[in-house]
């Protein structure tokens, strides 16, 4: 496999650990997690690994400014203004949404790490983001623009080596598994992180299913979009390897009322993580796709032989965003 340039912003591996208490609850499967909440970047996260190989490349292309869009609570734009600050880059955030009146969570991380934020209405996006660009460039910034999740081929490539570093954990016979686990679950969203898995899965001939649980897509838009980064990943790490949309394992049965409205699943899947192993979710991501994770489970998806280990992708900054107070309690 080809090894891309990085930077370092991360500490990894991340740790493996067991969950016996919830494994024992649910009366299902063996659970574990991959501990990537804890990848040590102001409060860390899946687009930590991504940003080394995206911000080592806005390095090499002699960039001063780092360009990105997401919606307000965005993990991934306080990751990146994060790693601006770390390799002394100005940081430009493209957030959809009006500024609310109180600042919290990532928002208020995004403010502290010195970000400078532009508003944008959802359907402008795409064009605040492109004028926001060109006046940088304009003013002689240089900017780099670093795509939405940092889902391009040269991010999600890095979900691609962090397989590598779970079958690392796995042979070493210090972590809790001492095979590879039947599934990985995970929350997935703009794609990134499951192209780069499901890569890294067929590359390192990995005998486990990779399950992504859709937060706010459709299964067949992300599978296809997913498939089509894949595709692009093998390419850049010079694979042979092709993958078909059909193949990639998304499950969008838990949507919801949509993208951040987390409700009682949500609730419930965090409050049983925090109170059998004082283990943090969040309510967009990982408490959608825990929730999720335990409906499968109590409706018999997995089997009781099976072992699954759930991907801890972070975000758990939004657990402190004012609109969710009341929901845990
Ligand atoms: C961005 C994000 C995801 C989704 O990852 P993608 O690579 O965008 O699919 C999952 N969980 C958290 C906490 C995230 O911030």
């Amino acid at each position: 496999m080809n090894q891309l340039p990085k930077i370092p912003l991360g500490h990894f591996p991340t740790p493996i650990n067991a969950l016996p208490r919830i494994s024992e609850r649910l009366e299902g499967p063996q659970i574990f997690v991959k501990r990537d909440d804890q990848t040590g970047l102001a409060f860390g996260g899946n687009k930590t690994r991504k940003l080394e190989y995206l911000v080592a490349d806005a390095k090499a292309h002699g960039a001063h400014t780092l360009i990105t869009a997401g919606a307000i609570q965005s993990n991934h734009c306080r990751q990146t203004a994060a790693a601006a600050a770390r390799y002394g880059f100005e940081c430009i955030l493209v957030l959809t949404g009006k500024p609310p009146k109180t600042l919290s969570g990532n928002l208020l991380l995004d403010h502290l790490l010195g970000a400078e934020i532009k508003w944008s209405d959802v359907d402008q996006r795409d064009v605040i983001l492109e004028r926001t660009f060109q006046s940088a460039k304009e003013d002689g910034r240089k900017p780099y623009l670093i795509p939405y999740g940092g889902s391009n081929p040269l991010g999600a490539s890095a979900y691609t080596y962090a397989f590598g570093e779970l079958r690392e954990q796995i042979l070493s016979g210090k972590s809790p598994l001492s095979n590879d686990p039947d599934w990985i679950v995970f929350a997935t969203s703009s794609g990134g992180t499951q192209a780069g898995l499901v890569t890294g899965a067929r590359y390192h001939n990995f005998r486990g299913k990779v399950l992504g649980i859709s937060v706010d897509e459709a299964a067949e838009t992300l599978q296809k979009r997913v498939a089509g980064i894949a595709n692009d990943v093998s390419k850049q790490l010079e694979l042979d390897i092709s993958i078909s949309w059909e193949e990639i394992r998304v499950n969008d049965d838990y949507l919801g009322e949509g993208y951040a409205m987390a409700g009682d699943l949500e609730a419930d899947a965090i409050r049983l993580f925090a109170r059998l192993e004082g283990l943090l979710l969040d309510p967009v991501y990982t408490g959608r796709a825990v929730g999720g994770m335990i409906d499968l489970i109590r409706s018999g998806f997995f089997s009781k032989e099976e072992t699954v280990l759930f991907w801890h992708t972070g975000g758990t900054p939004g657990l402190f965003v004012d609109k969710y107070q009341s929901l845990y309690l």
